[in-house]
């Protein structure tokens, strides 16, 4: 997304009051990121983004201490360089943690509390087994927080890699649940945040909440807030894209078409809204408090 394109958005949102630059892509691939929260910076907005830190390099570092950032999240999904070539495919785990520990020297050198820095762990089958190892890699590295992360997956296509239901930890076993638990004793132990993603606690957040008629109605996200993509497309929240292959049920307007005010008032999100207070939500929301916690 352009600088300008950024402008026309948040130009129309005159009380907005946080902004997570974030979707589905990696934001430091974006030149204008630090101009971006520099901008929110100035109207006080509270300003958040994942990455998965490959390319938080001394230059980026310096830029978004600068920038005023208020956190940074970092999903790593593993506490080994083999953990995460199993779970990313990738080689560049001591290269990520190399780029934390140097941006952590970098604000203890500056005594700088902002940005907030966490960990992030997707859990899944093939990974749980390390969340202790990474309570533990968080503490070292001077992390205040570990998020554990639900695990979203398309219900009508077989999944996408990992993303898929045979790999969930919802309604877990024993083991898995376990292993929160002394992950969550370890947290308390460094003294570190331990939470999970949504709306609930982590060991909370693995059971379906089917015992709740149509769990997916307590949603508040399509009342409460917006989530527009790079190319101006304007969706429910951030977990329907990988909930559903059907992309076009999803997009609700566009924001370079028609004016915010227009979409979230115009007919496909009251109908949406109205949907998901019923028996036959949306595709997307079928899973919410059922396949995965809200
Ligand atoms: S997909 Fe889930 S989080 Fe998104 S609007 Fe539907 S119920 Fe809410």
């Amino acid at each position: 997304m352009s600088l300008q394109d950024f402008y026309t958005i948040t130009d129309q949102l005159e009380d907005l009051q946080r902004a997570t630059l974030h979707g589905v892509g990696e934001p430091l691939l974006n030149p204008e990121l630090a101009a971006m929260v520099r901008h929110l910076k100035k109207r006080n907005v509270y300003t958040l983004f994942n990455s998965n830190g490959i390319l938080l390099d001394h230059k980026r570092q310096h830029e978004l201490i600068d920038s005023g950032l208020d956190e940074l999240r970092i999903s790593l999904d593993a506490a080994s360089a083999a953990g995460y070539k199993k779970i990313r495919n990738s080689l560049l785990f001591d290269r990520i943690v190399g780029n934390l520990r140097a941006f952590r020297s970098l604000q203890d050198a500056q005594s700088l509390t902002r940005p907030k820095l966490s960990l992030w762990f997707l859990g899944t089958k093939d990974n749980i087994s390390e969340l202790p190892e990474f309570v533990n890699l968080a503490a070292d590295l001077g992390v205040g927080g570990v998020y554990l992360q639900r695990l979203v997956y398309y219900q009508d296509d077989d999944g996408y890699g990992v993303a898929r239901e045979d790999k969930s930890l919802q309604d877990t076993d024993d083991q898995s649940r376990e292993l929160i638990q002394t992950s969550q004793k370890l947290a308390e132990d460094h003294d570190l945040r331990f939470n999970a993603s949504g709306r609930c606690r982590p060991v909370e957040s693995l059971h379906s909440d089917t015992a709740k008629e149509m769990p997916w109605s307590r949603c508040i996200r399509p009342r409460t807030l917006i989530y527009i993509t790079a190319n101006g497309n304007v969706l429910p929240c951030c977990i329907a894209p990988f909930a559903t292959v059907d992309y076009a049920s999803i997009v609700l307007g566009n924001v370079f078409e028609s004016s915010l005010m227009d979409i979230w008032l115009g007919k496909r999100y009251k109908k949406f809204r109205h949907q998901l207070q019923t028996a036959g939500p949306p595709t997307c929301c079928q899973g919410c408090g059922v396949l995965w916690s809200l």
